[in-house]
């Protein structure tokens, strides 16, 4: 049988160097009037010069952290009710998106943000519009309706269309500052969309083109990045790639690695790029078939080994921890129950349980 699928993909892109600097002519091509920006530290006192330049920026939540807390959420969605805002502008990388996406989404309910995090009401019916600027090149979460959020040591995937920017600004000249381990980290973890978004069991036709396209620029460019913050072809191809991998999953969803990095990430602390890529080599050994010898082959590549080779010699290049003795004392029963029973582990091509997880596991000793 020939393609058969149904595809959609609702962001309006802004790609290109500079494009940020383009933000005044967006917001009023995007009819935004007031609009408070959600951003790390590193970002805060570019978003608060923006705030005295432009009156359409409101207010300023400049504090998301990595595995961003539900706190921020209520904080940045108290900001932008008081401030009568019709948009909230997600600054950074995948925290700093996610914060502001979960945000826009609760600002005009009435329920409390625990209400929407726990599913105890849905989503309310008016939410306010999103605008996500990318500043690493990874999650992707500029075209996807995930927002990951923790609350406490919990950490959640919510899947929900109420959480899909109406806009994304991405502008390679933002991730100059990336430091090399985050480069490393997060070009992983946007292979890793790309890839499972390949072999995912709901894999489709238009992301699959974009899969590989992904791959590819990530093995051309990443080391790049990482040995040069300040190469800019390697940053707008790392850029490029993560927007295409971001696609490449956003419908087929994500699987076996992505269910291993939430254990990983709740109980040894790896940030969520490298959380991703300890078993990401692993998966590819695991997941090796004809499709995907199709994908290295079209990448340049001999072949499923060399591209496990490749992950590997990135994540040692980067120094991320890689065996399990990196991560302290492990408790691999819990560590392959866990992973076994993620809901993402369900798009795992290869079936995958408890045994088999742990035996993987034991690989990696
Ligand atoms: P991050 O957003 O946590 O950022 C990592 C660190 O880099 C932070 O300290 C941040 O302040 C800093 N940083 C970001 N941009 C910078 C820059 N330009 N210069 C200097 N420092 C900078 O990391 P991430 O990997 O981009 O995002 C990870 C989060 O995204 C996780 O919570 C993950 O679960 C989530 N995620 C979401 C999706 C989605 O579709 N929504 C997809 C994948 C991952």
């Amino acid at each position: 049988m020939g393609p058969d699928f149904i595809y959609a993909q609702p962001v309006k892109l802004f790609f290109g160097e500079g494009k940020f600097a383009k933000l005044p002519e967006i917001l009023q091509e995007l009819g935004v009037r007031r609009c408070v920006i959600a951003c790390g530290k590193h970002f805060a006192p570019t978003a608060q010069a923006m705030q005295a330049a432009d009156d359409r920026i409101v207010a300023v939540f400049g504090a998301v952290e990595q595995n961003p807390q539900l706190s921020g959420v209520k904080e940045t969605a108290r900001l932008a009710r008081e401030a009568g805002a019709d948009a909230v502008l997600g600054v950074g990388g995948g925290s700093a998106l996610d914060t502001a996406k979960f945000a826009a989404a609760i600002a005009l309910g009435d329920g409390e943000a625990e209400d929407y995090y726990y599913a105890r009401k849905p989503f309310p019916a008016e939410r306010l519009t999103i605008i996500a600027v990318p500043t690493t090149a990874g999650t992707g979460s500029e075209v996807t309706q995930v927002s990951v959020v923790s609350n406490g040591t919990e950490k959640k995937t919510i899947n929900n269309p109420v959480f899909m920017p109406k806009a994304a600004v991405v502008d390679p000249v933002l991730s100059s500052t990336v430091p090399p381990r985050t480069t490393m980290n997060t070009g992983l973890d946007a292979m890793a969309h790309a890839l499972e978004g390949y072999w995912s069991r709901n894999h489709q036709p238009i992301s699959d083109l974009m899969a590989i396209e992904s791959v590819r620029l990530v093995l051309e460019n990443l080391e790049k990045a990482y040995h040069d913050g300040t190469n800019m072809e390697a940053r707008a191809n790392m850029a490029f790639a993560s927007l295409l991998g971001g696609l490449s999953f956003a419908l087929p969803k994500t699987a076996g690695s992505h269910a291993c990095s939430y254990p990983l990430s709740e109980d040894y602390h790896l940030p969520h790029g490298e959380a991703v890529a300890f078993t990401l080599d692993s998966f590819v050994r695991i997941n090796a078939d004809e499709r995907l010898e199709l994908l290295c082959r079209r990448v340049g590549l001999s072949g499923t080994e060399e591209l496990a080779e490749r992950i590997a010699a990135l994540k040692e290049l980067g120094g991320l921890r890689r065996r399990l003795s990196d991560l302290g004392d492990v408790d691999l029963d819990k560590l392959a129950h866990d992973c076994a029973v993620h809901g993402l582990m369900q798009n795992n091509p290869i079936p995958m349980d408890e045994e088999k997880l742990r035996a993987m596991f034991e690989k990696l000793a």
